[in-house]
């Protein structure tokens, strides 16, 4: 018999009777991101290499050891994409979807990375990205928290995953960081192993990350410097409202001061979830502010934050636990319009978009990010298609919310209690196609 061709190392093929359930979870995750106003965008998976180079940071692990680089029959160097953002910003500046306007988007596909194969690493593996671009409030972060949150809660893992939180502030005030936390490296030397000693001058923050418990230990005895200290004002703030809103909405969560993560294009607020399986230790879904890398890429200064969920550790994890057609939304059936310069508002918001979420888990709504007039907000809502808007009656004090019919005009002001009912028999949200 001829000897036959085995797959990759690190690659491996999901079979029918996986597929199945792959699908439902994946489903369960669409519905619920489609559910949060984010249409999709399907990306190439082969990029130019210089794209990933420029988006991720030379002294990265990434960068350093794990593309798959190759040159086509022109001689020109391509790289299969080791993650989703930096695509999907290159095609955001060339397709325009940046020039004001709000984008919020996923994608879904095989991501590839030259690692060494072990349990829930792969060398091919598969992400469900989201990124929101051109909005730089914590409101934004808060909700994808929420939109992860929910994910969680449908798949009934919310207990086995942990999210830990952190800001690695502003650039200017990580430089500031970065100098005592180098002078600090190079009187520890002797605690670190080889890697981490080459990122002494390169990428100190990484470090961090790298580091065992063992020695981590060790440094906080001798006092290691933490970023918090070194934060600028606009960057605590953020993180604090943050924190403010996480807490009004009954997120668990954890401060970690070591979580700096891996690509060099982060600001500001990252966040991981990570699984707390003694057989599956890794991190499920991770992400963060990268507020300046639309600029870096050669686009206009964009705001923006995402994450990405590793699906096959998210198959493993409810593999273990439980041994066990989506439709691009053409319209979002409301928007919800509120005042969002006071806290109070925004939390007040949340809470009315994620009950009405509960309510009708197939509804499309979006809750107005980054405050603004009421002008620019009826405006957003028209321009993302609402059929309804729910404005919040914050000028009476009251707790009434007004309904308006986008298409015709008519509007009326009902009591919170009947919103949902009334919601019902305007927007079919049991039977969404
Ligand atoms: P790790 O620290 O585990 O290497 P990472 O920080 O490199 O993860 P990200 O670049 O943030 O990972 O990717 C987001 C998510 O994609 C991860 O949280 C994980 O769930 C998944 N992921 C990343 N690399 C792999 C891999 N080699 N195999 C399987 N899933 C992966
Ligand atoms: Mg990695």
């Amino acid at each position: 018999m001829i000897k036959y061709i085995q797959s990759i190392r690190g690659m491996h093929d999901y079979l029918p009777n996986e597929v199945e359930s792959i699908k439902n979870i994946e489903n369960i995750i669409k519905n619920i991101v489609i559910n949060y106003g984010y249409s999709e965008i399907r990306l190439p998976i082969v990029e130019k290499t210089a794209l990933f180079k420029r988006a991720i940071g030379n002294y990265t692990e990434l960068i350093e050891k794990e593309m798959y680089t190759f040159e086509d029959r022109n001689g020109e160097k391509l790289t299969l994409r080791p993650e989703g953002t930096a695509g999907c910003i290159r095609s955001g500046i060339e397709n325009g979807l940046f020039h004001n306007q709000e984008q919020r988007l996923w994608y879904l596909g095989p991501m590839f990375r030259h690692e060494r194969p072990q349990k829930a690493r792969y060398r091919q593996f598969y992400q469900l990205g989201l990124e929101v671009f051109g909005q730089k409030g914590p409101d934004t972060d808060a909700e994808l928290i929420l939109l992860i949150n929910r994910i969680w809660k449908k798949l009934g893992i919310s207990d086995e995953i942990l999210l830990e939180i952190n800001t690695i502030g502003s650039p200017q005030s990580r430089l500031q960081y970065c100098k005592v936390l180098i002078d600090f490296l190079n009187e520890n030397k002797t605690y670190l192993d080889k890697q981490c000693y080459s990122y002494i001058n390169t990428n100190p923050l990484r470090i961090l990350d790298k580091i065992t418990p063992h020695t981590k230990n060790i440094f906080e005895k001798k006092q290691i410097p933490l970023l918090r200290h070194y934060l600028d004002d606009s960057s605590k703030k953020h993180f604090s409202n943050l924190c403010n809103l996480l807490k009004i909405s009954d997120i668990t969560y954890r401060i970690n001061p070591y979580l700096v993560r891996g690509l060099d294009y982060y600001t500001g607020t990252v966040f991981e979830w990570i699984s707390k399986n003694k057989n599956i230790t890794k991190t499920i879904c991770a992400g963060g502010r990268y507020d300046n890398l639309v600029e870096k890429l050669g686009g206009k200064n964009t705001p923006a934050v995402g994450l990405a969920i590793g699906l096959d550790r998210l198959f493993l994890l409810l593999k273990e636990i439980k041994n066990k057609n989506f439709i691009i939304p053409s319209r979002i059936d409301a928007y919800l319009i509120y005042d969002g310069n006071h806290i109070q508002n925004i939390a007040k918001a949340i809470k009315i978009s994620e009950e009405i979420r509960c309510y009708f888990p197939l509804i499309r709504i979006r809750m107005n990010h980054g405050g603004g007039s009421l002008k620019t907000q009826f405006h957003r809502a028209n321009k993302c298609g609402a059929r309804f808007a729910l404005m919040l009656n914050e000028l009476q004090q009251s707790d009434t919310i007004i309904l308006k019919n986008l298409d015709t005009g008519q509007q009326e002001i009902l009591s919170q209690s009947a919103i949902l009912s009334r919601l019902e028999s305007l927007v079919n949200v049991n039977n969404i196609s």
